[in-house]
């Protein structure tokens, strides 16, 4: 079986207009708004120079519903983000830095569509994994509003699709992206039968939110793992973070499906992470969800695109994990691998190996 694959040329379209980082000002001369289309399009331009793109099974997007965004999100979030779209001018999402142009909200929908299809392809067996390529991103967005670039939860909404749908009842969600992944957090902080998993930098975005002690609420208690790594973590940090963290908790938790919010913005080149990851280390993170995956839940991995704001670093992540997928190797060599993947600081420190030590003790592995 193939690996799926989803990019549309309308995720290019999002207009998040001009911004110099995320911000405006009097005396901050514009430019193009971090979020741009440029880190993706190069990933999906990447997968298809590469020649993967012809060992890969195009998944059409079915775009997500009204229904299927109120499974997660507010009426009123739905409906504001309407109204703001038939605007020209476009609107703000709900935090005011995440800008949207004209009709943004039918291109999250298509994004959010985007992971229900892979979702779907996956769980009835058209397709071993997949690759959602989504744009705008979804991890952030809260019930009752959007915000950090994300308008509708694509991840959350594609759990809710799926359960409501397709028969699957317990999913687990591993977050690689730089930034916490509050938003899905958020959705499901209640619900017992959904396990996220948010690996970050400490404090960077939400400044307030993904905290060891975070760990769901109610009936929910225990299904929510934060590992917020301190700044300058790499791959040593991230690897004892998954075999002591990660993969004991899915395992003991037995999802029906895993899925990976995928955020590049971990790696060394990111303008808004101050991680030090390379490709390689998403290769091997990816391989050990997948070796997870086939002994629990018959291989079924869905990955759905977030952050990632390296416009030159993130298409080679990308494909790495692509190729890790589908077992294919394309013979492009990262370029950039050979300057970062030694830096001082990628072996795991002392002060990282205490904050893993901190969360195995607190959710008791
Ligand atoms: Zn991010």
């Amino acid at each position: 079986m193939t690996t799926g694959w989803v990019w549309h040329e309308r995720f290019g379209w999002h207009d998040t207009g001009t911004a110099a980082g995320f911000l405006k000002g009097e005396f901050i001369q514009p430019l193009q708004h971090v979020e741009s289309p440029e880190s993706k399009a190069r990933f999906a331009s990447l997968v298809e120079v590469s020649g993967i793109a012809k060992a890969l099974k195009r998944i059409e997007i079915t775009k997500a519903s009204d229904e299927d965004i109120l499974r997660v999100h507010t009426s009123e979030h739905l409906d504001k983000m309407k109204a703001l779209s038939a605007d020209i001018r476009g609107g703000d999402m709900g935090d005011g830095v995440s800008p949207f142009g004209f009709a943004g909200v039918d291109l999250a929908c298509l994004a959010a569509g985007g992971t229900i299809s892979a979702l779907r392809a996956v769980v009835e067996g058209e397709v071993a994994n997949a690759y959602a390529l989504v744009r705008p991103p979804g991890h952030h967005a809260r019930p009752e509003k959007g915000m950090g670039f994300c308008m509708f939860a694509n991840v959350a909404v594609a759990i809710a699709h799926a359960r409501a749908r397709l028969g699957i009842e317990r999913v687990a969600v591993v977050d690689w992206d730089v930034h916490h992944g509050n938003g899905t957090e958020a959705c499901f902080e209640a619900d017992p039968n959904i396990l996220t998993i948010s690996l970050h930098q400490d404090g960077n975005f939400p400044p307030d939110t993904g905290k060891v002690a975070d760990r769901g609420v109610g009936p929910g208690k225990g299904s929510a793992i934060n590992i917020p790594l301190p700044a300058g973590s790499g791959e040593g940090a991230y690897l004892d973070a998954f075999d002591r963290v990660v993969l004991p908790a899915i395992a003991r938790f037995k999802p029906d499906v895993i899925m990976v919010a995928s955020g590049f913005d971990s790696s060394n080149a990111d303008p808004l992470g101050r991680m030090l990851l390379v490709s390689g280390s998403y290769r091997r993170m990816t391989r050990r969800l997948m070796d997870l995956a086939a002994s629990l839940c018959g291989g079924r991995l869905v990955i759905s695109h977030e952050g990632g704001y390296s416009p030159f670093y993130v298409p080679f992540c990308g494909l790495a994990v692509v190729e890790t997928l589908s077992g294919v190797a394309t013979g492009v060599e990262d370029p950039y691998e050979r300057f970062w993947k030694d830096l001082p600081g990628q072996e795991l420190q002392p002060h990282q190996r205490a904050l893993v030590d901190a969360v195995v003790q607190a959710c008791g592995l």
